[in-house]
């Protein structure tokens, strides 16, 4: 499926590879990437068509903008085949884009998705998660107060990716309303709000995908005009949490597609790199099997999600499914170095960076509580 996109795809990820293993020991791009413009139609991934993104041209001479689930998803597993935390610390709108192309308004999509056509790299981030709160998003406690035209916004935000490099942040929070009841939102910065509202943005240390800086916000009265709302013409409801929903559920496809990147990667790796016993190779084969299971779960779970159905459970076994897997793989790839693991370090951090995937896009005990509730409704 997609195979000219994936083709078009693989120098990328050949030279992404290629920087893995040093933007994990810096914590951060290396130089020399950073200045590469070979890489910018990656960089603009998510850049609609319509505000001038270059697109990547497949082998077929077709243009790609990974705009549907499907198509995101191709691109998450290939990139991730080159190395997952390289596709984390990717410039671009990354999860912010769909959000502004869903409840923004006509000139916050303009700055926003301009801003990436420049030559060097821009980073969006997209601060939901909270010390207190994590997988209950519901309860966040960031709240924005409403006084003559601006908002002041006070709370903290944890495990932001990309956090201290980005220029672009949504952040979301409670904006008391008329009726007592406090709807999610979601407000756009930008580099220069940030620094003169005094956010401070301070790097988490992780275990895995240590390039993407994880970063913790806190905002203490930081005060911005309504136009920073996203979608501030729109109903509360509308541009609120309800229009976030609809951006996860397109989005968890390509989030487990990452995991089945990594999966593919370690095998291959394996394969190329050590001797294996007859056992072995039936163990690869049979990882090869499972990988392919979850790839069709996820591409199942796009297909729906670019056709309007929203079914949690599809979505939800297909998460937990590659969660599982790019465990389960990594973990035997370092059965299979045994002690000669440190002449692999490529092996030793993709276990790392896979640890991290649980977390993303809900984690494993949540997608088993969405499928739960999906499969005794009936
Ligand atoms: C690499 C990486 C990148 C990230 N990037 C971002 C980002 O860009 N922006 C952002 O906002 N956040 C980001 N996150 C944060 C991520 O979304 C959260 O880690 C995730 O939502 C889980 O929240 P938590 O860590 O607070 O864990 P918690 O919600 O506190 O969960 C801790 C444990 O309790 C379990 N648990 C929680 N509730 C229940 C329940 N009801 N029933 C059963 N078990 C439960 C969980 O399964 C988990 O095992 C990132 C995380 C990682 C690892």
């Amino acid at each position: 499926m997609f195979t000219a996109l994936r083709e078009g795809l693989r120098p990328y990820t050949q030279a992404m590879r290629e920087y893995a293993l040093k933007a994990d020991e810096l914590r951060d791009m290396p130089a020399e990437y950073v200045k590469d413009d070979f890489f910018r139609p990656i960089w603009q991934l998510g850049t609609p068509e319509k505000f001038g993104s270059i697109g990547l041209r497949g082998k077929n001479n077709q243009t790609y903008f990974g705009e549907s689930a499907l198509e995101l998803a191709i691109w998450t597993e290939e990139i991730a085949y080159g190395d997952p935390a390289m596709l984390l610390t990717l410039p671009g709108p990354q999860l912010v884009g769909p959000l502004i192309s869903k409840i923004g308004e006509e000139h916050q999509q303009e700055t926003f998705f301009l801003s990436f056509l420049k030559k060097e790299p821009v980073w969006a981030s997209f601060a939901l998660t909270e010390p207190s709160c994590g997988s209950d998003l519901a309860n966040i406690q960031t709240r924005a107060e409403y006084t003559q035209d601006f908002y002041k916004i006070t709370g903290e935000k944890k495990y932001v990716g990309n956090g201290t490099r980005a220029s672009w942040v949504c952040i979301f929070a409670k904006i008391a309303d008329k009726k007592g009841t406090f709807p999610i939102q979601c407000f756009l910065f930008n580099h220069n709000d940030l620094n003169q509202i005094g956010v401070k943005r301070t790097e988490i240390n992780t275990l895995g995908m240590r390039s993407a800086k994880l970063a913790h916000f806190v905002l203490d009265r930081a005060s911005i005009s309504r136009q920073h709302l996203l979608g501030y013409t729109k109903s509360p409801l509308k541009r609120g949490f309800t229009g976030a929903a609809h951006v996860f559920y397109r989005m968890r496809p390509s989030v487990s597609a990452l995991a089945v990147g990594v999966s593919k990667a370690a095998i291959d790796y394996v394969k190329e790199n050590i001797q294996l016993s007859a056992s072995s190779e039936i163990e690869i084969a049979r990882l090869r099997w499972k990988i392919k299971k979850a790839q069709h779960m996820i591409y199942r779970a796009a297909h729906q999600a670019d056709q309007q159905i929203f079914s949690q459970k599809v979505s939800s076994m297909a998460k937990w499914y590659a969660n599982c897997i790019v465990y389960e793989v990594t973990r035997k790839c370092i059965h299979f170095t045994g002690p000669d693991l440190p002449n692999h370090p490529l092996i030793e951090k993709w276990m790392r960076d896979a640890r991290m995937i649980e977390f993303m896009e809900g984690t494993t005990n949540i997608h088993k509580n969405m499928i739960g509730k999906e499969l005794f409704k009936k």
